[in-house]
């Protein structure tokens, strides 16, 4: 009956602390609500003989604590009463915790003793895994009590749960080759960023490039995979790690979105106020190596969350003004922002606890880098078409100040024509005028054959051509008889009326324009007569005399004879200057001619 009774306290004292068993279908099991604890400095003997009313039950499915710097121990019992395979593995699975000791016991005896935490180094621990593994024995039958003493400057939060081994590290491949993808896009990211900052040596994309590492480190961080695969001895730095890579995330997100949504010109208060998070984010990554990580990281994670709206809200507001790549931008930091609420909820245990819930911030994050991307392409491409827009303006301007000047160019050459054809008809009616002048200038005003100085001229030039060519030339000298009793009885009028026709006379006889009619001076005329012979001559002067002796001058009705000598010279030239010797020689004959009784031609002796 006592022993009954016994069993029966026993069975009690168990069910206040029911020991957890991995039911045999089963891969894994949390241990959450089995939890006792206590918050105590006291050595672990101490703790082992405490009372059963010291310790108290954890209310949830996850101890948690938050951020406190005391010694928490835990215990909880397991047992294999399923038939469940015995080797077995206890999981915490919040890699950033200090320190987590843990005793293993047998009833009062140890079976093992662990230390386990980021404060020692990775290569020291048993399984070499990002979470904290433990290895359990548990044969079928037996019972084990587990104490675990955990303290951490970070939030103490101690998510623990006892998995099937074999079944842990079979799904735990699923888990890497998820890490896997998401650092890798991440990764990708990085890189595609860092190229187009080099392409377009915009400051813009640095950030970004910093910004996406950042994030891409502190998560790394977060889930224990930097300290496996990139530092596992550097204890020191992964300590320091998260604070750091926060901070420059939320700085050169902040930087990032400045530039990248142009704040300080379309926002300058929002803009000035994000320079101040950036700053105070700058000055939290370097007070992260001297603060304790506890005071920085509560400030920091308000400081991240912060900004994360505020930009948020920067974004909506430039996709209110129409900016296209702002609606992008800010689809992916919202995107990101839910995927951190969704993580929450899912830990408040609103949201069931699924692939998507475990994993929103990753999952946000893809989004986020992928989104944001597709809003730097957009980016380019929009200044690309603003540029191209640009030049084909400056082309169009080009292209119209080239027409306005060959318009002017035209209107020059046109201008230039009509002045040249005003010259040109101007230079033609002067040379008309000219021409008119130097035939007045040539010609006799009272009879209208050439004058003296006409004479002058042409006999010198027909003399210098008969001597080059050495050909004839004749002169003729001719005067009219008794001219001056004519002037005398009659008058100067009919005197001059006289000299016309005469003239008149002599001009049709001679075969102009290569014989050269002209006045000689008085009532005596000369005509020079190139390539021609003396004998030619004399026919000439011969039919000239004719016809004046023919010709009909009536005055006052009675018709007056009028009758003329010549005198007729002609040779070769073989002197150029003989021209006066060939008048000389026609001014003798013609003298000759008066003295042998007038009205008749002389031929000069050759
Ligand atoms: P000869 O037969 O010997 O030649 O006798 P001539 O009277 O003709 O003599 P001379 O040659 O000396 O006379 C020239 C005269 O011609 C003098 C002048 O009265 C006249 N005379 C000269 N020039 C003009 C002129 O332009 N008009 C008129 N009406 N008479 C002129
Ligand atoms: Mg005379
Ligand atoms: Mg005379």
């Amino acid at each position: 009956m006592v022993r009954w009774l016994l069993f029966l306290l026993c069975c009690l004292g168990a069910a206040a602390q029911a020991a957890v068993s991995l039911p045999a279908a089963q891969d894994s099991v949390v241990i959450g609500r089995q939890l006792q604890y206590v918050e105590s400095e006291r050595p672990v003997a101490e703790i082992m003989s405490l009372p059963a009313s010291a310790w108290q039950q954890n209310p949830d499915t996850v101890f948690n604590r938050g951020y406190s710097r005391s010694s928490w121990w835990l215990r909880f019992s397991l047992a294999n009463t399923a038939y469940a395979a015995p080797q077995q593995l206890l999981e915490i699975s919040y890699p950033v915790l200090d320190e987590v000791d843990v005793w293993i016991f047998r009833g009062q005896e140890l079976m093992a003793r662990y230390a386990l935490g980021d404060k020692h180094r990775f290569t020291d621990r048993l399984l070499q895994h990002r979470f904290f593994l433990v290895p359990v024995n548990l044969q079928s039958g037996t019972e084990l009590t587990v104490l675990l003493k955990v303290r951490s400057s970070s939030s103490v939060q101690v998510p623990l749960a006892l998995w099937n081994e074999r079944r842990y590290f079979e799904q735990d491949q699923w888990h890497l080759l998820g890490h896997g993808l998401f650092f890798g896009i991440m990764g990708l990211m990085v890189l595609y960023s860092f190229f187009v900052f080099l392409a377009l040596r915009d400051r813009t994309y640095l950030y970004y490039t910093f910004f996406i590492f950042s994030m891409m480190a502190f998560l790394a961080s977060l889930k224990g995979l930097s300290f496996q695969f990139v530092w596992p001895t550097a204890t020191h730095w992964n300590d320091r790690v998260l604070l750091v890579t926060l901070a420059s995330t939320v700085a050169f997100g902040g930087l990032f979105t400045l530039r990248f949504m142009r704040m300080p010109e379309l926002l300058p208060r929002i803009s000035r106020a994000t320079l101040t998070v950036v700053a105070v984010a700058v000055l939290m990554m370097v007070a992260a190596f001297f603060v304790a990580y506890d005071v920085l990281m509560r400030p920091m994670i308000v400081m991240a969350g912060i900004s994360c709206v505020f930009l948020l809200f920067a974004g909506l507001w430039c996709w209110r003004q129409g900016d296209r790549s702002a609606r992008l931008y800010t689809i992916a930091w919202g995107s990101m922002l839910l995927g951190g609420v969704v993580l929450s909820l899912n830990k408040f245990d609103v949201l069931p606890s699924n692939f998507l819930t475990e994993n929103a911030t990753q999952v946000g994050t893809t989004l986020e880098v992928i989104l944001l991307a597709f809003a730097i392409v957009e980016r380019i491409n929009e200044e690309r078409r603003l540029r191209f827009r640009a030049q084909e303006e400056t082309l169009a301007s080009e292209r119209r100040v080239y027409e306005a000047q060959s318009q002017a160019l035209i209107a020059q050459r046109e201008a230039n024509e009509l002045l040249e054809q005003r010259v040109r008809a101007r230079t033609e009616e002067l040379q008309i005028a000219n021409a008119k002048l130097e035939e007045l200038s040539a010609t006799d005003q009272l009879t209208g054959v050439r004058n003296r100085r006409y004479l002058d001229r042409v006999l010198q030039e027909e003399y210098a051509r008969a001597y080059r060519y050495r050909d004839q030339i004749a002169v003729l000298l001719l005067d009219i008889d008794h001219f001056k009793r004519f002037n005398d009885v009659w008058g100067h009028q009919v005197g001059d009326d006289c000299l016309r026709q005469v003239a008149a006379v002599m001009m049709e006889a001679v075969r102009a324009p290569i014989d050269h009619v002209a006045r000689y001076g008085g009532e005596e005329f000369c005509i020079v007569m190139p390539q021609t012979a003396a004998e030619g001559a004399a026919i000439v002067a011969e039919r000239i005399r004719l016809a004046v002796e023919a010709m009909a001058f009536v005055v006052d009705g009675k018709n007056l004879p009028v009758t003329i000598s010549i005198g007729v010279a002609a040779h070769i030239p073989s002197l150029m200057e003989g021209s006066r010797d060939l008048m000389k020689q026609a001014d003798i004959a013609l003298y000759q001619a008066k003295g042998d009784g007038r009205n008749r031609v002389i031929t000069a002796r050759a």
